[in-house]
This record gives structure tokens, sequence and C-alpha cells, in this order.
């Protein structure tokens, strides 16, 4: 590994430590020429296959990219796009799989969009469950209407228990 203060070539291993449960080794390395040490990190790659059969490494960015896209103009902020995407990740991480279809990543994403903005997870699932007609969505809104449904009722059940 390139020395990033000097450029110098190589680099020596002084430290190696594995984090967040053994899914990434953090190596402190030391330049032989300048002195100076830096910190690298190893992870797995996760290939997403796509239906075309190509592969692609996950990307988190592309994830935020999606879902900024199906948030536009929703009071939607950076930092819960972030977290949604983290957590995705971590969704399909946990899988263990070296390769996971595409379609899987959209599923992760569907759960939590749902959570944060119910008109950007309409346009996320028009666009990912490929939605051809106004059946299509209003049956999806049905869904969202009925689980608010039980949502209100939940939380009325709950007012009654308290009071
Ligand atoms: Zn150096």
């Amino acid at each position: 590994m390139r020395c990033p203060y000097c450029r110098h070539a190589d680099s020596r291993v002084v430290d190696s430590r594995e984090a967040d449960d053994g899914q990434l080794i953090r190596r402190r390395r030391s330049c032989p020429e300048c002195g100076k040490r830096f910190t690298t990190v190893e992870e797995a790659v996760l290939a997403v296959v796509k239906r075309s059969g190509v592969t692609e490494p996950f990307s988190r960015t592309k994830i935020v990219g999606g879902v900024r896209k199906a948030c536009q103009g929703r009071p939607v902020d950076e930092d819960s796009i972030a977290l949604l995407a983290q957590k995705v990740e971590e969704t399909v991480r946990a899988k263990g799989a070296a390769e996971i279809p595409s379609h899987e990543v959209g599923l992760a994403i569907l759960g939590p969009l749902r959570d944060l903005d119910e008109v950007a997870y309409l346009r996320f699932a028009s666009v990912y469950r490929s939605f051809d007609s106004l059946a299509d969505f209003e049956r999806e809104i049905e869904t969202l209407r009925a689980a608010a449904r039980a949502r209100a009722a939940d939380a009325v059940e709950a007012a009654g228990r308290t009071s």
C-alpha cells in the first residue's frame, strides 16, 4: 500500500484488528520512508447481481441516490436518508452472502422507506414493482391505509389502557 504522505510505494503493517464483529479489518501501517503511520480498512466486497446477470459492488451511495430521488420535494432530510441507507446495508450484509440479487436490495429499501415517507415509498415501489396501472397504485394505497388504521386502532387502545 502506497504511503498517503510521501507517496512511497510500500508500507509495513504494524497492527491488525477486527472491527464491526469481524466484518472489517483495520490495519495500522507504517511508512519505511517518512516514518508516518496511517490506517487502512479491509472489507469483503458484497456483489449485487442485476437482472441482466451483471454484478457490481454494493454501493451505499447508490442507495442514497435512489432514495433521494424518490424523496424529491418531500419533507425528508439527508440524515434520514443516510440512516435508511445504513439500515439497508446492515440488512443485506446480515444475510452473510457474498452475492445478493438486486431485487433483494430493493426489498430491503421498501420497508424502512414506508416508515419514512409514504409518498416516497409509493414512488419507489411503483418503479421497483413496475406498477403499470392505477389499480396497482390503488392496491398499494389501500395496504398503506389499512396499516395506518391498524396503527391508529393500536394507539386508541393504548390510550384507553393508560386512562
Ligand atoms: Zn511515507
